[in-house]
């Protein structure tokens, strides 16, 4: 399986080590033909890049662009969940000049009201300690991130699973009625055959990012693309692989 693209990449501007420039070099360097920048939301208590931040990454890409004409430049994010009825960290009119909406469930997390503040981020830091909890935060895992499948148009979902329990079956499909994309993420390895398995059965595509927090990461989707290949899944199953790179995300360009 070739990957032509690696949308999950952070600098900086959240805790990433590198440049955006940094960045897209190693990814030159890599043979990619694409890749994302993708930060963290400004609700990721500590790490998430400020709404500022978000002006300025677009402004570094759309000079680098001009720069680098190998390979494309993906304005992108990793916005963050901060209502279990599937509020975004972002404004509309940001996520509309995105090239690509990447969102992923973090635990720790401003939320949108001491409410969900309390269900998303204290029931998940319980959990740890307190077993019994399990399927009532699962259950409001899963529908934080199906609502937020629902209320907006998400390209990705990063990471499911990790840190957080979630239902599965209910998130592959949500997001196959929705043509989002899940992601098995090279970077934490977790993700599981089985999971695999299921959510392509019940028709769920695919993307394989690094989550790289440093230049020498970026394109590192090794072992990402052996948890699909294992999976069962083709080329034809994730969105930045074979001829599926080109034209499916960033159709806003
Ligand atoms: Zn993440
Ligand atoms: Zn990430």
């Amino acid at each position: 399986m070739k990957v032509w693209a690696d949308l999950h990449t952070h600098t900086r501007y959240s805790h990433g080590r590198g440049t955006v420039r940094e960045n897209v070099e190693a990814a030159i360097k890599k043979g990619l033909k694409a890749v994302g920048i993708s930060e963290h939301g400004p609700a990721n208590i500590g790490i998430g890049a400020a709404l500022d931040d978000f002006k300025r990454i677009k402004e570094e890409i759309y000079n680098l662009r001009e720069e680098y004409r190998e390979i494309k430049i993906l304005f992108g994010c990793e916005a963050n969940i901060i209502s279990v009825d599937g509020k975004l960290d972002l404004p509309e009119k940001l996520l509309e000049e995105l090239d690509y909406v990447m969102v992923g469930l973090h635990p720790m997390v401003w939320g949108s009201t001491l409410r969900d503040f309390f269900h998303i981020f204290l029931g998940n830091f319980a959990l740890k300690r307190i077993a019994r909890l399990g399927p009532k935060v699962m259950e409001q895992n899963t529908r934080a991130l199906v609502n937020a499948i629902k209320n907006y148009r998400i390209d990705v979902i990063t990471h499911p699973g990790l840190h957080v329990p979630i239902d599965t079956a209910a998130l592959a499909e949500a997001a196959a009625s929705r043509g989002t994309a899940l992601e098995i993420n090279a970077g934490h390895g977790y993700m599981t055959i089985e999971y695999v398995r299921i959510a392509k059965s019940l028709g769920a595509k695919f993307a394989i990012g690094s989550d790289a927090h440093s230049p020498e990461k970026v394109g590192e989707l090794k072992r990402g693309i052996e948890i699909a290949v294992k999976g069962g899944l083709t080329e034809e199953d994730v969105i930045n692989a074979g001829r599926n790179w080109e034209g499916s995300l960033w159709r806003r360009i």
